[in-house]
């Protein structure tokens, strides 16, 4: 097998847990007083020693009164905010397991986040408790009818915090003055810190394992892969929520080790997002393409001071190189693209300072990190550099999902090697393009969208025979849009009838998933699905499929 390997190598400890990184700082270390989180929801904000302190006793109060078992896991079904930070960090002290699920998603897919992580405590807000209970109740049901024996989760709520009284903070029983001992293990590489929604490629998410070595690795592979980059002082402004691998590692783990200070928004919503790089006049930017079109295509650039950003960090869909140089006209920040996924615990190659901006350039792999490019469903070497479906090895890299071995068998086609569904190439100076996706997912302004599971809800309505989801671009949001082909039962002849079914489907889906997920792009007919010779739906033809059936109609 060709593999590629990243130029640099460095050692990375496999005895250092995470609480004990959020002890440690690069060098010199940073003062207590150095200011790590802040957020808009509640308008508190944590320095280092406080966070340091707060987790501590909060790791004993949860110690104290429940006793948990070691890796016993925690779903974590919060927004962003200050709390947040703390209680990641007071779990990872007890020994506990992290399952963070988006809170903003419907009981049916937290359930199914349950169902996948099967939790033993759950830590939600006022807000989200009754939509909780009612996804713990589908859980148990499924679980039970899979012949798993899981015992509801005790739900533990944070009070009331934030001025407008909607918000809560774990309550004072949990109050301590005492901290817990700092956990040290032997072996890092064997102890999880959290399990991670995937974002699904076949079917629904699945749970992807990630030890503390994972995450501490990727921490050293960013800070050594161009320091110069993230600096103690730089300050970030980011909405994504924690919930997400990057906004997981970055923030919650990377931010305190170097001195990143980062304040996290509920969510986007591009005025108040103005407002707030005006007031803290932030280095670093993280976002996703279809953020940075509102920040070219409005005038919020000039009306609001974005003069002290470096520069822009993308994730996620391609951007356009258009765009790149549309965006670098409004400030002096630069834009770099970021390649990372979830079962890289984050981050796998980033551009830097250097580095040239073609649209699919994701920059040099971090370091330690090994890839081979496969072709022919991964038997053979793609020709030198690619392109080829990337595999995966290093540090990083997930161990694999929890509770699928099924998954797993797919995901690890080799002993140690993680099968991305990527299609990338790599150049003499191993840098690293991602040219297409093997694995289908579709991207909506960030978020991942599995058509496997739109297809599941399409399928079950009753005017539909089979459907096929992909995605359809929209230039003018610089985003993917979910988009339904279905055909149609035979039952429905008259035209007129046929576009009514086409609403009533459209309207039923979107219904029934989170609003990232519904089917923006439409639900169109087609008389037949392209598929290969073993059935399987070539999603990629979906939308020629459906000019040629409406040219022989
Ligand atoms: P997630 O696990 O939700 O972070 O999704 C990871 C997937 O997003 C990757 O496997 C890629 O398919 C895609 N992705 C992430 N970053 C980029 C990028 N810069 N360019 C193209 N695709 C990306």
């Amino acid at each position: 097998m060709k593999t590629y390997r990243s130029p640099t190598i460095i050692d990375i400890p496999t005895d250092l847990s995470l609480t004990e990184l959020l002890h440690t700082t690069t060098t010199p270390p940073l003062p207590p007083s150095h200011l790590i989180s802040t957020d808009s929801l509640t308008h508190r904000s944590l320095t280092l020693h406080e966070l340091r302190t707060n987790a501590g006793r909060l790791a004993h109060g949860l110690q104290n009164t429940f006793r948990p078992r070691d890796q016993a896991h925690w779903a974590i079904i919060l927004p962003n905010s200050c709390d947040y930070v703390e209680i990641v960090h007071a779990v990872l002290w007890t020994g506990g397991v992290l399952c963070p699920i988006n809170h903003a998603i419907v009981a049916a897919e937290i359930a199914h986040g349950l169902v996948v992580t099967r939790p033993e405590y759950v830590v939600v807000c006022g807000p989200v408790v009754s939509k909780v209970e009612e996804a713990i109740g589908i859980a148990e049901k499924e679980l039970k009818s899979q012949g798993v024996f899981w015992t509801a989760p005790a739900i533990i709520t944070i009070v009331e915090r934030a001025p407008s009284g909607s918000y809560y903070h774990v309550p004072d029983d949990f109050a301590s003055s005492t901290t817990l001992p700092i956990p040290h293990y032997a072996d890092t590489r064997i102890k999880l810190a959290t399990i991670h929604l995937s974002s699904g490629t076949t079917g629904k998410p699945k749970g992807v394992e990630l030890t503390h070595y994972n995450f501490v690795a990727n921490c050293k592979q960013l800070e050594a892969h161009d320091a110069t980059q993230f600096h103690r002082g730089s300050r970030i402004v980011g909405f994504t929520p924690y919930a997400h691998i990057g906004n997981t590692t970055f923030p919650l783990f990377f931010g305190p080790y170097m001195g990143i200070w980062h304040h996290a928004m509920p969510q986007f919503e591009l005025e108040a997002f103005a407002k707030l790089v005006d007031s803290v006049k932030p280095t670093i930017f993280q976002g996703v393409p279809s953020v940075v079109i509102s920040l070219v295509n409005t005038d919020v650039t000039e009306r609001y001071d974005f003069s002290k950003a470096e520069k822009i960090d993308c994730g996620g869909p391609p951007f356009k190189k258009e765009m790149f140089e549309r965006l670098m006209s409004r400030a002096p920040w630069r834009v770099n693209q970021v390649y990372g996924m979830t079962e890289a615990a984050g981050y796998v190659a980033y551009q830097r300072k250097s580095d040239v901006q073609p649209e699919t350039v994701v920059g040099p792999l971090l370091p330690n990190i090994e890839i081979t490019l496969r072709v022919n469903d991964g038997k053979d070497d793609a020709p030198e550099g690619g392109p080829g479906e990337m595999w995966l090895r290093g540090p990083n890299i997930t161990r694999g999902y929890a509770f699928n071995s099924e998954a797993n068998k797919n995901a690890f086609p080799v002993e140690g090697w993680y099968n991305t569904g990527d299609v990338c190439t790599i150049s003499a100076t191993s840098i690293i393009s991602v040219v297409g996706r093997t694995k289908e997912l579709i991207k909506y302004k960030g978020f991942q969208v599995s058509p496997a599971e739109l297809e599941t809800y399409l399928n079950s309505h009753p005017h539909v025979t089979e459907s096929g989801v992909g995605p359809v671009y929209d230039e003018s949001q610089l985003t993917e849009l979910p988009t339904a082909y279905v055909v149609l039962r035979e039952h429905l002849i008259q035209e007129k009838d046929r576009k009514q079914a086409l609403l009533e489907i459209q309207a039923e889906v979107d219904g029934k998933v989170s609003g990232y997920k519904k089917l923006r792009g439409g639900v169109w007919e087609v008389k037949s699905l392209p598929k290969n010779p073993t059935g399987k739906i070539l999603r990629k033809q979906l939308k020629e499929q459906r000019i040629k059936d409406v040219l022989t109609v």
